[in-house]
């Protein structure tokens, strides 16, 4: 007999219990080789007062079992709960999202019948890193970092699920046009591991354009790698052409641990009723049977589920007099999934999970590749201009500062305010001040950390309040920030 892989289960809120066991019940009539651990995350440990909602006993078991099946969760209204799921993504080190995206027509109505797209969203970084501040009373700034190796590993894993799920191509979204540095470096990485996968198309779109394209035309991409936010947003388009919100799974993936869960919510308004799909659920369960290699099952589990939506028995969401037969509950719609283990699709096409090919894939970037000359040749400074004077009073104020740094330009909200600038009413209260070692950008010599303090003294003795600094490097000899726009 097959050794059961140990997998915790959390059964969730709301319609979670009701679509977990019927999920279970599944997965115990397909003979799968799991031996479930039950935790409770969520609303019940939020209300205890743990406003992670995860315990310390659920902790313990993900980590030893390193592959979680998770129900929906309800965070409670009101202040002081953090997200679930951002927690266990971040503890967890689950760098990848991975969003299968298909059309189920004509049971499922929608515009694209052969919609057959995955979705690999990058899940630690961009702005979901939680850095914000307020600067000035008007003034609000989240800041977006991107890292080498975040972006080879997610890149890596692309291409890696690509070849390992036979698929023919992978689309890089980014807005580098815009944002140079961060997604710039997205879109090079991209290029770079692009060319270590020969056997695999690649093509990079701009986020606005490739987002309409999923819109107008999904079935043109086959996996798509993008950014946290990107990958936040245009999820949630492609479910929608899918028409499957409902059905879709999800998988997160670390190189230790894995999460699986729907992409729908814990859907109160419905809970305990017995009217939820466990669909959604159910194909996380198949993405989770993959995983964990057990690719046979993960088939049979989805070859009867498709026989069952063809065979018209379906939940009260996707329900329709033309291509319904009959309107079921949560388990019985189980009970007909278990009826139909063994049977095969005619419509859609058939599960076939390769056996032995979906070794884990662990992607780790490669932290230690560059060691470039980093020289310190200036600061950025920001300043909370309340004096509320012209760029032309302030910047000869700043004319009196004395040492090794010289005002290059002032800048607002990235646009060029002095010298010679044309704008007639600058909004000035939140400012920035690029004091360089040179005017010119071939002359830069290294300054100290201590002439920046000097300077940042200097400020002060002047009544500016200095709200923010960056320092300005350059990286063997190249630029490490942008110029300003009009500089
Ligand atoms: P939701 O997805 O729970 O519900 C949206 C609508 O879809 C509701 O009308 C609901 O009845 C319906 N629906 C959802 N799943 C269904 C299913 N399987 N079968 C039939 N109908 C289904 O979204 P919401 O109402 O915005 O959120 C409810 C709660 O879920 C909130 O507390 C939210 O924070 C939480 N949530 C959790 C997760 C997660 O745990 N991953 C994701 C999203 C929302």
């Amino acid at each position: 007999m097959a050794i059961k892989t140990p997998v915790t289960i959390a059964y969730g809120n709301g319609i979670g219990p009701e679509i977990m066991q019927a999920t279970l019940n599944i997965l115990n009539a397909a003979k799968a080789h799991i031996a479930p651990e039950i935790i409770e995350v969520g609303e019940k440990i939020y209300l205890q007062g743990n406003t992670t909602g995860i315990p310390e006993n659920a902790w313990e078991s993900i980590k030893r079992t390193k592959v979680l099946l998770k129900g929906p969760i309800t965070t409670p209204q009101g202040g002081g709960y953090k997200s679930l799921n951002v927690t266990m993504r971040k503890t967890l080190g689950l760098f990848a999202n991975v969003r299968p995206c298909i059309s189920y027509a004509p049971y499922v109505p929608t515009k694209f019948s052969h919609i057959d797209l995955v979705i690999v969203r990058e899940n630690e970084e961009d702005t979901y890193s939680g850095i914000e501040h307020r600067s000035t009373d008007e003034v609000y700034q989240c800041l977006k970092l991107i890292t080498r190796p975040g972006c080879e590993r997610i890149i890596q894993y692309a291409f890696e699920y690509a070849r390992k799920f036979n698929r023919k191509k992978v689309t890089c979204f980014s807005k580098d046009n815009i944002m140079k540095m961060t997604d710039g470096l997205f879109h090079h990485v991209f290029r770079e591991i692009a060319a270590q996968y020969p056997d695999i198309q690649h093509e990079h779109l701009i986020v606005d354009i490739g987002t309409a394209l999923i819109a107008s035309h999904p079935e043109r991409f086959d996996v798509i790698v993008t950014l946290n936010l990107y990958g936040d947003i245009i999820s949630d388009v492609a479910a929608q052409v899918a028409g499957s919100v409902g059905l879709a799974g999800s998988a997160n993936i670390g190189n230790q641990v894995a999460m699986f869960e729907a992409i729908h919510g814990s859907a109160p308004d419905i809970a305990g009723k017995d009217l939820a799909n466990p669909s959604g659920l159910l194909n996380a369960a198949i993405q989770m049977l993959v995983h964990i290699n057990q690719p046979e099952i993960a088939s049979l589990i989805e070859n009867a589920w498709l026989k069952t939506l063809e065979d018209g028995i379906h939940t009260g969401d996707i329900y329709s007099p033309a291509h319904s037969k009959k309107k079921v509950g949560t388990q019985e719609f189980a009970t007909a999934v278990i009826e139909r283990l063994g049977q095969k699709p005619s419509h859609f096409n058939s599960a076939d999970y390769r056996p032995g090919a979906y070794t884990k894939i662990e992607c780790y970037g490669e932290h230690s590749k560059i060691h470039s000359k980093k020289v310190l040749v200036g600061v950025d400074i920001f300043i909370d201009n309340s004096l509320d004077i012209t760029a032309d009073e302030l910047a000869a104020k700043l004319a009196k500062i004395h040492g090794p740094l010289e005002l290059i330009v002032i800048t607002s909200r990235g646009l060029k305010i002095w010298p010679n600038s044309s704008i007639e009413a600058p909004y000035l209260r939140h400012c920035c001040c690029r004091f360089q070692s040179a005017k010119d950008i071939n002359d830069l010599q290294s300054i100290t950390h201590t002439d920046i303090i000097t300077l940042l003294a200097q400020l002060n003795d002047l009544g500016f309040d200095t709200i923010k600094t960056e320092n300005l490097y350059t990286f063997d000899g190249k630029l490490g920030y942008t110029l300003a726009q009009g500089q």
